[in-house]
């Protein structure tokens, strides 16, 4: 192999263990619970996240994001959760980007807050995010690209303002996957994924992942041991076998998006588009910058004359569900679905109401593809509300 093999070599590679010859090529599914804890090599259990398929994964994740080292969870939201209570103490401050994941902010508002936590929301201008770090700020929290109207954050000036101020900076990448954006490279300290969506790729697989130093990693570890968030065996080795062909589904969903949002935005029955793709995008240039291609996710809004549950209904390929990432396109209105609990008065101020859709780009054919939204948002006029 080369010494630094290229991304969607280590997709496959990184990581692996060849277990004896007639297992073959495969890192064998360990299930077991039980480990002899006598043979000098400290005590083993899936808990404590240190078997052989939490060590493939987890190493091939670290590989991908340019990390030293990465642990793999049984959600995204216990990656968050083993972040957050293993870098934090009651009393500290965070800054959290506006708009994020709806559950972050749920964690946030509803578990930390109570426990002691203090924070602030950051709208995503470079130059208002000093104006917020207070002596006991210890880290800064960010999606990139946004769910869902897909703002794209400057990874490396944030990295840079967090540094000089000595705040950790951690971010969300479950919309870009290291495929197409590797934070740790622009000064972030620590990367989180809901690994449920494209790391996992199948709409089959419930995982979270975070990547980062060594000495970070090892801070977390005892938290996500403590909360009882780590990945089964057989869940494990399902992951190893997606991220095998991360990097082909995410550049065919990147690559369908793209055609899928120029099309669109043409389209009379739909207002506005947001991907970051798009020449006409505010942020464009700063995504090309940092970004390898777009990604699978975009949203638009119907018009005003347009019915979202008529055309929802119309769909016949692309299908209403919640969660994205998968191989399949999906859709979903995330006024009720991922800010569901989010006040309508927030909502209402990022501008997410029914007539807006997210829709997760899978690999089919995107002339299909925009064949059925097409024909869906001609069959959706009529203003009854849903
Ligand atoms: N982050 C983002 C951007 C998400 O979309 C989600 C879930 O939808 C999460 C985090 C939480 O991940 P999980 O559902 O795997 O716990």
């Amino acid at each position: 192999m080369p010494d630094r093999p290229r991304l969607s070599t280590r997709c496959v590679h990184a990581g692996a263990r060849r277990g004896p010859a007639e297992l073959g090529l495969n890192t064998p599914i360990v299930t077991s619970t039980a480990y002899d804890y006598t043979d000098g090599e400290g005590v083993r259990y899936p808990r404590y996240l240190n078997t052989p398929n939490h060590g493939v994964v987890a190493d091939r994740i670290a590989s991908l994001e340019s990390a030293e080292a990465a642990l793999v969870t049984a959600s995204g939201l216990g990656a968050i959760s083993a972040l957050l209570f293993g870098l934090l103490e009651p009393g500290d401050h965070v800054i959290v980007l506006d708009g994020v994941y709806g559950g972050t902010s749920d964690l946030v508002d509803g578990l930390l807050q109570p426990w002691g936590l203090r924070h602030s929301t950051w709208d995503g201008r470079r130059e208002s995010l000093a104006g917020l770090i207070e002596d006991r700020t210890r880290l800064a929290w960010v999606e990139s690209p946004t769910n869902p109207l897909l703002k794209v954050v400057d990874l490396k000036a944030t990295a840079s303002i967090l540094k000089d101020h000595d705040v950790l900076a951690a971010i969300d990448n479950t919309f870009a996957t290291p495929v197409l954006q590797r934070p740790l490279e622009f000064g972030f300290d620590l990367v989180m994924h809901s690994a449920t969506k494209y790391l996992g790729g199948h709409s089959d697989l419930l995982c979270g992942a975070l990547a980062g130093s060594a000495e970070l990693i090892d801070r977390i570890r005892p938290a996500a041991i403590r909360l009882g968030s780590s990945l089964n065996g057989q869940d494990l080795a399902l992951l190893d076998r997606s991220l095998k062909t991360l990097a082909l589904r995410v550049e065919r969903q990147s690559a369908n998006a793209l055609r899928l949002a120029e099309r669109l935005s043409s389209h009379d029955g739909i207002e506005a588009v947001h991907y970051p793709g798009l020449d006409e995008s505010p942020d464009h240039d700063l995504a090309k910058r940092q970004m390898d291609a777009y990604g699978g996710m975009m949203a638009f809004r119907l018009d005003a004359d347009r019915h979202p549950g008529r055309f929802l209904a119309a769909l016949s390929l692309v299908a209403p569900a919640v969660s994205l990432g998968g191989v399949e396109t999906t859709i979903c209105q995330p006024s009720r679905t991922s800010h569901a609990r989010v006040s309508s008065r927030v909502r209402e101020r990022l501008g997410i109401d029914d007539r807006l859709m997210r829709l997760s780009v899978g690999i089919e054919d995107s002339d299909d593809l925009y064949t059925d939204l097409a024909r869906a948002v001609e069959a959706s006029t009529g203003k009854a509300s849903t």
